[in-house]
């Protein structure tokens, strides 16, 4: 018989499962509270629990973790890079990312093991689709860093926000990911708030409409990365199949049923994406959307020959989307160094 993996599962569905044991399901919420309270794995070290029943889930099921800390690097400015070894041999990587004077200590996370989209920057697609995270391997990320950046108690500082930006395109494992998303912001839990966690797509409209339907108070962010379907579709193949007039519909769709502003996220490629008239179109199909824009100059990854702008073509773009009255920031950079930023997450180990 297989082990239940508890992380898997949301504290309903742990209820649930104790109950059909024919445990009270109040040991359900002791176990959750162990778990995403106290940081505890070792059923021996959850004191309020009989012991026959400790050993019966000894045999049953597990809490330790599916993921194994392989390697962490450590950025000059706080930014940590994680790569863990999944249980088949997998790799993944999660990055913590702390702003302490805000108070916002950020993790960003993975929902696959590579990824299908195939992006023509992005280091993640080299090597494609493996396979999907299950909710406790997606779960896990956020807890082993919690872990890994506990002071004298667990817990401190507490991880307050959650991006889904690492490997992998979430809205193609949605199923997981909703779980995940469901456990991490349990108020009986890890407790992050809705409004703290990212959703980030390449644009599955479907999954966009399917996620606006839930009516989830998450931040959605869409990659966007070009302002016409000519020059999208080369840097990415999913507008193939869904173009940015069927993604933006699906964007207003989401807006209109969750009264939640999106983001757009647009990576400035040189000589690219990157020119005055591309930020007057973008503006210019952005136009009364409620949305912010996130310019990410873009993170070199190896393979590729494409390059960062120089930081006056970046400042002109930025410039021309707000006189044009469309909110934007340029995403500081963090843990370029380490190849933790964002694009430049991979599966293959890296040798050297
Ligand atoms: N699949 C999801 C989430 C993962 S990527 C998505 O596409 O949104 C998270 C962000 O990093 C995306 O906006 C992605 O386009 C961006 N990104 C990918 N490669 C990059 C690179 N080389 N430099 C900067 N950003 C990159």
């Amino acid at each position: 018989m297989k082990k239940q993996d508890l992380k898997s599962l949301s504290r309903k569905e742990l209820k649930k499962w104790f109950q059909e044991k024919g445990y009270p399901a109040y040991r359900a919420e002791q176990i959750f509270n162990w778990i995403y309270r106290n940081g505890v794995e070792d059923f021996t070290a959850m004191k309020n629990i009989p012991a026959e029943l400790r050993r019966e889930l000894e045999e049953k099921a597990y809490v330790n973790s599916n993921l194994a800390l392989e390697e962490a690097r450590y950025a000059g400015d706080g930014t940590v890079k994680y790569l863990w070894k999944l249980e088949d041999g997998h790799f993944i990587e999660s990055v913590y990312l702390p702003y302490p004077e805000e108070k916002r200590y950020s993790v960003c996370i993975s929902s696959q093991v590579g990824c299908p989209m195939n992006c023509s920057f992005c280091a993640t697609a080299r090597g494609g689709l493996e396979r999907n995270l299950t909710t406790g391997e997606i779960v896990d990320q956020v807890l082993g860093i919690q872990r890994e950046i506990s002071g004298e108690e667990y817990g401190l500082p507490g991880i307050t926000n959650v991006v889904f930006m690492g490997m992998g395109e979430p809205l193609a494992n949605l199923a997981a990911v909703l779980k995940a998303v469901e456990i991490l912001n349990d108020e009986k839990g890890f407790n992050i708030g809705m409004r703290r966690i990212t959703i980030s797509t390449c644009g599955l409209v479907p999954e966009i409409r399917k996620l606006a339907d839930m009516g989830l108070q998450l931040v959605l962010a869409v990659s966007l990365h070009a302002p016409n379907n000519q020059l999208r579709s080369k840097l990415m193949p999913i507008n193939k199949k869904y173009p940015i007039e069927e993604l933006l519909d699906a964007v207003e769709y989401y807006i209109n049923k969750t009264g939640r502003r999106v983001s757009f996220e647009y990576i400035l490629i040189d000589k690219v994406n990157d020119f005055p008239e591309q930020a007057r179109e973008l503006a210019d199909l952005l136009q009364g959307i409620l949305c912010h824009v996130n310019l990410i100059p873009l993170n070199p990854v190896r393979e590729f020959a494409y390059e960062r702008p120089a930081d006056d073509s970046i400042d002109r773009f930025r410039e021309i989307l707000l006189d044009k009255g469309i909110e934007c920031t340029v995403r500081q950079e963090r843990g370029t160094g380490i190849e933790a930023a964002c694009g430049q997450l991979r599966h293959l180990r890296n040798k050297g």
